[in-house]
């Protein structure tokens, strides 16, 4: 992409904004909204609590559900309606981690930095044994990893074990970027819509798996199966990642009967230990692991209030983003930022006096961390899909989404005709000023990523916010680190400013957003492939432009996506070399 073609489009958007504009903006409400926004705003104290006081907020926990309880309180407060937690079935016992201590006590005696495993059982008091290490064969199948697993059956019990040699973290030359450019953004903003099955480029062959190879999941169950019946004390895994970050996800069978106690050990302490071991010495580790299980999890929750409508009460839109974190840390940028944006965008409109013609609903979502299973089940209940829409499905006017960090609003992607990117870009061109540079469409239907896509998937106008990435990719997305201090004060209040007058300017115009006739609307994605989590990880297409790394797509957890569409912008993805883990440039 060269310089003067970016400008050229940028040119180009800004001649076609001045052509087609047309929407009647409220330019007082508006005015009204970002001094609000600005000199009252709320959406740090509300942080504060949610990962503060509530913090970790896992599915199906107590803190959660409390989580919610409080966010509709304090809706109410602000003068909303309708607060209610809306159950659904997520099907797994709740789990919380209560206390974790871990150390090297020979030949050294050392703290060490771990996580538990979600869904993994406690040590029942403290655990002393030692290390063993085992490294399984590469992509093995059943049966080659049950002969393997045999051969060195004698050597787990009673042991602390390491599952695989570290990795090797390479250092990164380039600074991760933490702003994006306008050009960029312009450039990304002017490009073809993404996404749809229709427009799906050739592909490039996959490399074919091995015949039988287990998948991930297959392959953690068989081991955790053989480490609980050889009366391993606790499994180890390495976090693989530098500076102390940990990302500690779950077993896959969410059964703590059905795995061993385990803790991920971030990279520097496990390569010590695992160095230690290769030269022969005999180290021994020391764990005390407290988790609980909660049978009432098995009922999960989504969090709603509404600022009613007047004339047109009946249609609806919606904003939110998931209130369930990972439990490594307090979720802050993942998702208490969202939740506390659009919490905020509804104080300010409530604040400023909004009579929204269209009923505002606030939605936080729960089971996001699970794949977005709390958003589907709202959808599949309230709006069914456009092959069997239920009556609210003709009635919706969009749903905004923020789930990308701390990091402020940059541009919008609708789900919809180019006419609904239209409407998003006049109402946001006021707010040129705070860095949202305007909208564009996407015409994909697959889910993945995160919950505004459980609209999208059902032919309803999700709309995803683009954020500057600030630190999300690069320490805190799922990590231990994903604290209250990452939180970047004046972008979240920018956020919630150009949200509430998006949104305020929605639920006002006399059309709801446009959306895709019966006729034209796109095409259903195939069901999942499962082993595509196996396959050789892809890169977002904007990563190709100067600087910005965009997300790339996530094989080991978002495996629900199809894996062509990049999770986060739903731009086209291509092939990396190299294989997994990715090597950074
Ligand atoms: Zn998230």
């Amino acid at each position: 992409m060269t310089r003067r073609f970016c400008i050229a489009t940028g040119v180009l958007a800004l001649t076609v904004i001045s052509v087609a504009a047309q929407e009647r903006l409220d330019h007082d409400v508006f005015w009204k909204i970002r001094q609000e926004g600005t000199s009252n705003s709320q959406v740090l104290k509300t942080l504060h609590t949610l990962t503060d006081v509530y913090g970790p907020r896992l599915t199906g926990s107590p803190n959660l559900k409390a989580a919610g309880e409080w966010a509709i309180q304090e809706m109410q407060r602000w003068g909303m309606k309708n607060g209610h937690l809306e159950p659904w079935d997520f099907g797994r016992v709740g789990w919380a981690s209560e206390r974790l201590t871990a150390h090297i006590v020979s030949p050294v005696k050392d703290a060490l930095v771990v996580e538990a495993l979600a869904w993994t059982p406690g040590t029942n008091g403290t655990a002393r044994g030692q290390a063993v290490r085992l490294t399984l064969p590469q992509r093995p199948t059943k049966d080659s990893l049950a002969t393997y697993l045999e051969s060195v059956k004698s050597t787990v019990k009673g042991k602390m074990v390491l599952i695989n040699p570290p990795q090797t973290v390479l250092v990164a030359f380039n600074p991760t970027a933490l702003r994006r450019d306008d050009a960029e953004i312009i450039t990304q903003l002017n490009a073809a819509p993404g996404g749809g099955p229709q427009q799906a480029p050739a592909q490039a062959p996959q490399a074919p798996l091995a015949p039988q190879a287990l998948n991930n999941n297959q392959l953690q169950s068989q081991l955790n199966e053989f480490l609980t019946a050889n009366g391993a004390l606790v499994r180890v895994n390495d976090a693989g990642r530098d500076h102390g970050q940990i990302r500690a996800f779950n077993t896959p069978s969410y059964d703590v009967t059905k795995a061993p106690p385990t803790v991920v050990m971030r990279n520097e302490d496990y390569g010590r230990i695992w160095r230690l071991l290769a030269d022969g010495r005999t180290v021994e580790l020391e764990f005390e692991i407290v988790n609980r299980t909660y049978e009432e999890g098995k009922t999960a929750y989504n969090t709603i209030a509404e600022i009613p409508g007047t004339d047109r009460a009946d249609e609806v839109v919606m904003l939110g983003g998931h209130l369930d974190s990972w439990h490594a840390a307090t979720g802050a940028t993942d998702n208490a930022v969202g939740c506390a944006v659009m919490m905020e965008a509804a104080r300010i409109l409530t604040a400023v006096g909004a009579r929204p013609r269209r009923t505002i609903r606030v939605a936080l979502w729960s089971g996001e961390e699970q794949g977005l299973l709390g958003s589907q089940a709202y959808v599949r209940e309230h709006f069914g899909t456009a092959e069997e829409p239920k009556p609210a499905f003709a009635k919706f006017a969009g749903y905004f989404n923020m789930d990308n960090g701390t990091g402020k609003a940059r541009a919008m992607t609708v789900f919809g005709p180019t006419a609904a990117g239209a409407v998003l870009r006049e109402a946001l061109a006021p707010f040129a000023d705070l860095g949202v540079l305007g909208a564009t469409t996407t015409r994909s239907r697959n889910r993945g990523g995160t919950d505004h896509t459980s609209f999208n998937w059902a032919g309803l106008p999700g709309i995803g916010l683009t954020q500057d990435p600030i630190q999300y990719q690069s320490y805190t997305w799922h990590t231990n680190l994903d604290t209250y201090e990452r939180i970047v004060e004046d972008d979240v209040k920018k956020a919630a400013i150009v949200v509430a007058a998006a949104v305020y300017h929605l639920a006002m115009r006399d059309e709801p957003l446009p959306r895709f006739a019966a006729d034209q609307m796109p095409r259903r994605p195939p069901r999942r492939r499962n082993n595509d989590r196996l396959s050789s990880p892809r890169r977002c297409r904007w990563s190709r432009l100067p600087r910005y790394g965009c997300q790339f797509w996530w094989p080991q957890f978002w495996f629900s996506s199809p894996a062509r569409w990049c999770t986060w912008c739903l731009a086209t993805t291509r092939p990396t070399t190299g294989g997994w883990p990715m090597k950074r440039r």
